[in-house]
This record gives C-alpha cells, structure tokens and sequence, in this order.
C-alpha cells in the first residue's frame, strides 16, 4: 500500500489497556460500527451504544453519569453553557400556547430568553415574586407547561419555597425545573424536594477555574428523560470532550473549594454587615436575608455568591470608585473560579425596589479571607470619610 494510504489506515496501533486515574479525553464525530446491521444514529447510546460524536463521547457521558450521580437523577444531559441548558428546558416542555413562570429573581438571560425567542414563538412567559410561596396556585393556569425556580435568585439572593411551589403543581400539566447552579447541585437536593428537572451552569463550581463553558440538564425519571432526549437531538447541543475532561478535573476538587468559599463567605458577609456603609447583606445563611428560613429547612449549606447593598445616600459613582479600586477582587461577570469578583448592578430591576447602583455582587475565591476582608475595609473606609 502507498504511504499515503498507511497514513489513513495503519496497520499496528498502540495498546488499548492503558489504566489512569484521568478520564481520557475522546474526540470523535464519527463512531466506527463493526458491521452495516449495528449502523443506527439513537441519542440514546447509554442504553443502545455509542452511535455519534453529537450525542457525547465516552467522555462526555462520564461526566454526566457523575453529575447524575450526585444529584441522584435518571439522566443527565451535558449542553454547551448553562444558557443552553435552560433553552433546552424551555422547548423541552414548552410549545406554541404554552405559558411558563418564571421568577423576577432568574438569571437575567433567562428571562431576556422568555421576551425575546419564546415570545416570538408563541409561548407566554410570565414573570413572579420568588418568594410567593402558596399563592403560586393562583397562577397556574391550564396551559402553564413549566415553573422555573432559582434558589437563590440571580444578585438578589432569594431563597424559595421550592416543596410549596411544586406541592402547587402537582396535579396540574405543570412541570417544575429548579435553575441549582449556585448549590452546585449539592447543597440543595432539588430531586429530593421534588422538582422535576434541575439545570447547572458547569461554567460556576464545577468547572471552577473560569475557563470552561458547559451546562447540565438533569432529569427525575423514564417520562423527562424520553421528553428531553429528542430535543437535545434536534438542537444539537454538541459539547467539547476537552471541556468535559476539564469538569471532570474539576469535580475532583469541587468538595474542596466549595468548603472553603463557604467558609470564606461566611466570614466576608458577617464582617460587612456590621459596617457601618453597608445597608443589607444578601446571603442565604444570613438571618433576615430573604428566604433564610427556606435556606436553613431545605439546604445543607451555602456557597461563595453574595450581595450587599450600601446605604441609601451613597451615590452610585462612589461604589463604582469603590470597585475600581478593589485590589484582589476583580471586576467581572460569571463566577464560581478560584479568584474572587466584584461587580455592581447598575440598573438592575426588580418590582417595588430601587438599588440605584447600591447593589454589589461578590464571587468569594480561594484567597486568604483576612486578605479579602483588608481589600474591601479600605474601599468601605474611603466611602465612609466621604459621604457618611
Ligand atoms: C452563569 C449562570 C447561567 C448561565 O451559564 P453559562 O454557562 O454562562 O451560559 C445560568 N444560570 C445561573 C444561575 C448562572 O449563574
């Protein structure tokens, strides 16, 4: 044969048996079949094999069965980004003249998705108060298809009373999917209280380092899974097997990191709410932050997101000077990596409450706390001589 040939199809490969600790990383589109009779494109390939590089190598369905592994579900789906994974939960359940609720607390794309696409598709998005407990019912109509919760809300930071809401859905055509990111999947256990669906941004905790991009769709039961399945096919939500190696990695040390910025977060908020700048903290563990007593019934800890907000008379450009000038603290979006963010909101909306660029949100790395606690005493001390 031609050397060009043997390039293609050589004739001695390595050895197949090689035992590591790491998950390899397998990257394929094609899938080989040992004859034509075993040739077939399922998405179903825990149950019928491999088929296609689409529906996951055996890295990416590694990743998924630890995902679904500690978050005790049927299934897990690996999708591109948390965004995706909450696009797939929407027309997974959703269809022209549907109605879905979603509380004014969600992650901001996710209600920008329910005004944007889904409106033009038909579908009805109706925003609530996250913490609305029982009267939820009151909303339910006949078509609502989906209930999203996120506990806690994206900046705001409230707890819901996630076993009320689907108490309230029960019986009714309502599914309820819970966006569990900031938990990581672990701190709240979301099959346990009933939901249906719980979605991650792997991008957050489990990924870890800031320099991944995944999301997770986790499904309760044989009925989701057969829902999910065909629409995570026909979006093709392809994922990297190098991206999913990466979650793997970082799934190895998520125990301890999630210790330590619990810890470390802890401490922050506790210090910053006895400032004298500091109007309220924001932090689920905090007595008087909204929907403590959720937190403290239905959680079994807490994470490394916060928020705080200055007191009124504070004008908006001394808490952008005062985030300028953060040393150890960086200014950026996303969260759950090893460096610790601040960023503020400056026209975050939220019915009946005006922050006025007073809200800050804190993404707690792994930096010594005594350390972060200088870095913000020395902005929070300039504010203070200056406009209190
Ligand atoms: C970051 C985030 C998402 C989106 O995740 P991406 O991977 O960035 O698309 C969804 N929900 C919550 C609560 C998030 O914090």
């Amino acid at each position: 044969m031609d050397w060009r040939t043997r390039l293609l199809s050589p004739a001695n490969r390595s050895r197949r048996d090689y035992q590591s600790l790491a998950t390899p990383v397998y990257r394929g589109s094609t899938v080989l079949f040992d004859n034509q009779s075993q040739v077939n494109d399922s998405w179903q390939q825990t149950e019928n094999g491999y088929s296609y590089g689409l529906y996951g190598t055996p890295t990416t369905l590694e990743l998924a069965s630890r995902i679904a592994e500690f978050e005790d579900a049927r299934h897990t789906f690996i999708v591109p980004g948390g965004q995706a994974a909450i696009a797939l939960v929407y027309l997974a359940y959703c269809k022209a003249g549907s109605h879905a609720l979603v509380p004014h607390s969600a992650y901001g794309p996710n209600k920008e998705m329910a005004e944007g696409l889904l409106r033009g598709l038909g579908i009805e998005v109706q925003a609530y108060d996250p913490l609305i407990g029982e009267d939820i019912a009151a909303l339910i109509r006949h078509n609502t298809a989906l209930i999203w919760c996120e506990s806690p809300g994206s900046v705001t930071m409230e707890v819901q009373d996630v076993p009320t809401i689907v108490n309230a859905a029960r019986n009714t055509g309502a599914a309820v999917a819970i966006d569990n990111t900031w938990s990581a999947g672990v701190m709240f256990d979301a099959f346990a209280h009933g939901v249906d669906v719980s979605m991650q941004a792997l991008t957050k905790y489990v990924g870890g380092h800031s320099d991944l991009l995944l999301g997770s769709v986790s499904v309760r039961d044989d009925q989701a899974y057969a829902k999910f399945g065909p629409v995570y096919r026909q979006l093709g939500l392809a994922v990297s097997p190098d991206d999913c190696s990466l979650a793997l990695r970082g799934l190895q040390t998520m125990a301890i990191r999630l210790d330590h910025v619990e810890r470390s977060a802890l401490k922050i908020a506790q210090w910053l709410s006895q400032q004298q700048t500091i109007e309220t903290v924001l932090h689920p563990a905090l007595p008087g932050s909204p929907g403590h007593d959720n937190w403290r019934r239905d959680f079994t800890g807490s994470s490394g997101v916060f928020s705080f907000i200055v007191k009124t008379g504070i004008p908006p450009h001394a808490v952008e000077k005062f985030i300028n000038e953060l040393s150890l603290f960086k200014i950026g979006l996303s969260w759950g990596g090893v460096n610790s963010l601040a960023v503020v909101y400056p026209d975050l909306e939220r019915p009946g409450k005006d922050y006025g660029g007073r809200l800050v949100r804190l993404n707690i790395g792994l930096e010594t706390t005594d350390d972060l606690i200088s870095d913000l005493h020395t902005g929070l001390q300039e504010i203070q001589e200056t406009h209190l």
